[in-house]
């Protein structure tokens, strides 16, 4: 049992009581009463908000009563004296847990004065927790799980640190994975939230999470809303399968709102999650090592974007994987799919969902872009595999971009005339395509092409999906210019990929359903 639990980070009992009731109100399944943060803090006062709990929720929410050291995290720096006070007063009051420093459990008089206490409830349990800012600050994380239970065997240990990269929160896991019983090991910080997410897939006693953004106790933990909404967190066990979006940066991305909801919709007991890898290669090569090498984690499925589209593929062929001969050509993998016999296989969906709304957006086949003049404005990732696609179907392309040496490569490579961003001021194409980021939220004010150089004659293209309508296409739309918006490519995409992860087609009506809902802009 993993008890979805939301801190109460309340100043005073009023405060409490309505932070309560939300919490139980959201879907909260256990609550930690954070007495660190209460002023003027008292046993009595204790009393009051574990009684606040069982008279607003009733006896079936369990309560962990802590009263953090300020050198661990706590809010208001109490003697160790009132601390213990606290914790036994909860106990008596009937808190179901308790949650101790370690370091302070260890010396006699600290221990004795828990221990009688613990003697004293029917019904209490001690969780002896260690916070670190990082994993290396335990020395060994598994050393000090034993020395918990040996000091103390009845104990739920708690162990917690920061993960500096998602790569660190492999150590939490595979403690979790070897041991069983109760105990709550997981990683703070934003790199380790997926720990905070499959927590329950491998059943820690607790996860925490917060009633908003602004109430959150520790860096990285994510709302009950987000959990049990986005993350599906009602329908996590042991058996989920793992699919996630390996990106830097993450926050912004759709694809698990998107994934997600389509799991949920079709009753696949399947999870997908944000996967913050920074760095480069060596490090995204060590994220999929880890998760490779990990069969009981489930990972079955990833989408790749920026800046790991290029890593992907040198990952795949580095392992003699297959990959799928378009993504050779493209020279970008945005699909990676791990099979039954651990196998990889690499795909671009990007290409045809690029040429697809396209085609669909001009009410044209393929074949009707031949000799089409495309202008591309970029020479990323997106505009590699727009240029690719185009370039199959015989368009003429010209490539424009900021760097124009890179762009001077993408058209060497593709056979396509190249310009520099200036250079638009004489644009002759029919077809325009906004291959960069400008005019994504936040910057929403942006376009990569001034308003008069649109002609009523052509169709504008935004890659960018979030806002749907860009400050780009809006313009496009008043000179009276057709648009073809970014959410088609981007459902498009993930379509391909829906079909690639589970072998089912996707219902592509539903995915623009859940985007347009989530959209930030
Ligand atoms: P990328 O590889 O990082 O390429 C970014 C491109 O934008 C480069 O050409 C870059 O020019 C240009 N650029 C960025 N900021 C600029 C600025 N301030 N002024 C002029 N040029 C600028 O990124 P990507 O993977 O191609 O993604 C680009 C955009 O495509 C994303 O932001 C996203 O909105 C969109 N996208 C859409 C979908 C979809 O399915 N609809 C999928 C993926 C991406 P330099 O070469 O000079 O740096």
């Amino acid at each position: 049992m993993t008890y979805l639990t939301v801190p109460i980070a309340a100043q005073n009992v009023e405060q409490a009581r309505q932070q309560i009731k939300a919490a139980l109100d959201a879907g909260a399944e256990m609550l930690e009463l954070r007495t660190d943060y209460i002023e003027d803090l008292n046993v009595d006062l204790v009393k009051d908000l574990i009684a606040a709990v069982k008279s607003t929720g009733g006896k079936r929410f369990p309560v962990i009563v802590t009263c953090r050291d300020k050198r661990q995290g706590g809010s208001i720096a109490y003697p160790q004296r009132l601390r213990l006070e606290v914790l036994a007063g909860a106990l008596k009051a009937g808190a179901e847990f308790i949650d101790y420093e370690y370091e302070n459990f260890l010396p006699a008089e600290n221990q004795e004065r828990i221990r009688v206490a613990l003697s004293g409830s029917l019904k209490g349990k001690l969780i002896l927790s260690a916070h670190n800012p990082d994993v290396s600050g335990f020395g060994n994380i598994g050393k000090l799980y034993r020395s918990i239970l040996t000091v103390y065997p009845v104990a739920i240990p708690k162990l917690v640190y920061t993960a500096n990269h998602i790569n660190d929160c492999f150590e939490a896991f595979d403690l979790l994975n070897r041991t069983s019983g109760e105990r709550i090991i997981f990683c703070m910080g934003e790199a380790g939230v997926i720990s905070r997410i499959i927590a329950k897939k491998l059943n820690s006693l607790v996860t925490f999470a917060s009633l908003d953004e602004q109430s959150a106790t520790a860096p990285g933990q994510i709302t009950v809303a987000q959990l049990k909404k986005l993350y599906r967190y009602d329908s996590i066990d042991a058996g989920t399968e793992l699919y996630g979006v390996i990106a830097d940066p993450v926050g912004h991305s759709l694809s698990p709102a998107i994934h997600n909801a389509c799991f949920a919709d079709a009753g696949m007991n399947r999870l997908y999650l944000p996967l913050l890898v920074e760095g480069r290669a060596g490090e995204f090569d060590l994220f999929m090592r880890n998760v490779l090498s990990r069969k009981w984690l489930n990972f079955v499925g990833f989408s790749v974007t920026i800046p790991h589209k290029e890593n992907a593929l040198n990952f795949a062929r580095n392992r003699r994987s297959f990959v799928e001969p378009l993504a050779e050509k493209i020279g970008a993998v945005n699909t990676l799919v791990v099979s039954k016999d651990d196998r990889i296989k690499a795909y671009n969906t990007d290409y045809s969902a690029a040429l697809d709304a396209i085609t669909s957006g001009l009410g044209i086949t393929r074949a009707g872009l031949k000799e089409l003049p495309v202008a591309i404005i970029g020479a990323g990732g997106v505009a590699r595999a727009i240029v690719a696609g185009l370039s199959d179907v015989g368009a003429k392309i010209k490539i424009y971009n900021r760097t124009v040496e890179r762009a001077k490569r993408l058209a060497a490579e593709f056979g396509c005339e190249f310009a520099p961003l200036d250079e638009l001021a004489n644009l002759d194409s029919t077809l325009v395509i906004n291959c960069t980021s400008i005019g994504m939220h936040p910057n929403i004010d942006q376009s990569p092409l001034p308003a008069e150089y649109i002609r009523k004659d052509m169709t504008v293209f935004d890659t960018v999906y979030n806002p749907a309508e860009t400050l780009l296409l809006k313009q496009a739309k008043q000179i009276g210019a057709k648009t073809i918006d970014g959410l088609s490519m981007f459902i498009n995409q993930a379509a391909a990929q829906f079909k690639l992860f589970t072998g089912q087609d996707a219902n592509i009506d539903f995915m623009r359903k859940v985007i347009s809902r989530n959209i930030t802009a």
